[in-house]
């Protein structure tokens, strides 16, 4: 291909094989409403067991626009994003699921915001089918901690469906860190960011990768990526403490000296030792949290390992 890239669509791919073709279709026929010769798609199998890489291989073949990464093994949807966008060479970047859970089509939409001026363009979720009321819960509880645990806007009820301008890429590859928390990490870069409405449909094929603890582990890294609040919270906890005792002190002092009743033992003292304890086990867990994740930083490992890559003109790293 001579004519430089201008649109690049990262799709992270895990144990997805059913929903492929489809999803290729698509994708091929979103290439045509853009600039057909000037878009490249970038598969990254995040090491799929499911011969979704035979499949992505296959497509490759076919159709050069495809490229395909094959990780070493299974390092997860947030690093997949990550390394389809450092492999990407547009001059916009989108970052699509397999799933067909965000419609392709609406790329096409992305792509005008970004032609009046916009340098990153993220998809909002109007409607979201076929999702379980506590992941649509969780998920909405989760955008709303986050906005208040921190100073910048991270734009609620957005995924990691988004258009970014090469601008933009360049910037989010100036942030070292390697646990990316890649939709909060885009806020976090600033430019010109806005948003399309669209509605998120239900999984077509297979089902979801993340489980409920996943999930978890995504939302701490959300958090512990963007604030220290929770460090500070231990501080805020023993404030509170400290006043409580105080007031229990003077109250079993003034049942001592003016009251001939023997203060409550048992309970008391149980109460406020499992209260304390429990404070406690809770602040060395936040810091370990944090200390953890400091540990992951300084080893500086990669983030990711290829094992090949198909269709790029760039060499292997
Ligand atoms: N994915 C991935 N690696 C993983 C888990 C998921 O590359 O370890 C991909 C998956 O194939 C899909 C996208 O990330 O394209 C989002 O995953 P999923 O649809 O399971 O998440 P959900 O939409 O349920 O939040
Ligand atoms: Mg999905």
């Amino acid at each position: 291909m001579n004519q430089a890239t201008l649109h690049s669509v990262v799709i992270p791919v895990f144990n997805e094989r059913e929903g492929l073709t489809t999803l290729t279709e698509r994708l091929t026929e979103l290439a045509q409403k853009l600039l057909p010769d000037a878009t490249e798609f970038i598969f990254v199998n995040d090491g799929s067991s499911d011969g979704s890489n035979l499949r992505l291989e296959e497509i490759a073949l076919h159709d050069s626009r495809f490229k395909v990464l094959h990780f070493s093994r299974n390092f997860g949807h947030q690093i997949a994003i990550t390394a389809g966008i450092e492999w990407a060479t547009g001059q916009t970047v989108t970052v699509i699921d397999a799933d067909l859970q965000d419609p392709p089509e609406v790329i096409a939409e992305l792509v005008s915001k970004w032609r009046e001026g916009f340098d990153v363009v993220y998809g909002i979720r109007r409607k979201r089918d076929g999702e379980t009321l506590f992941k649509l819960w969780t998920a909405r509880l989760f955008y709303r901690l986050i906005r208040s645990l921190t100073q910048f806007d991270i734009p609620v009820d957005t995924g990691d469906f988004r258009l970014m301008d090469r601008k933009a890429v360049n910037a989010l590859q100036s942030l070292p860190e390697r646990r990316r928390f890649v939709r909060g990490m885009v806020s976090w870069i600033g430019f010109k960011q806005a948003g399309v409405s669209y509605d998120r449909h239900e999984r077509k094929f297979g089902q979801t990768h993340y489980p409920l603890g996943k999930m978890i582990r995504l939302a701490l890294d959300g958090i512990t990526s963007f604030s220290t609040a929770p460090l500070q919270l231990a501080t805020w906890m023993g404030v509170l403490v400290a006043l409580m005792s105080m007031g229990m002190g003077l109250w079993a002092l003034y049942i001592r000296l003016f009251t001939d009743q023997a203060v409550p033992g048992w309970t008391s003292v149980i109460l406020a030792v499992l209260l304390i304890g429990a404070v406690q086990l809770l602040s060395l867990g936040m810091i370990g949290e944090y200390l953890g994740r400091t540990y992951e930083e300084v080893k500086r490992r990669p983030i990711y390992l290829i094992s090949t890559a198909i269709g790029f003109e760039r060499d292997q790293k």
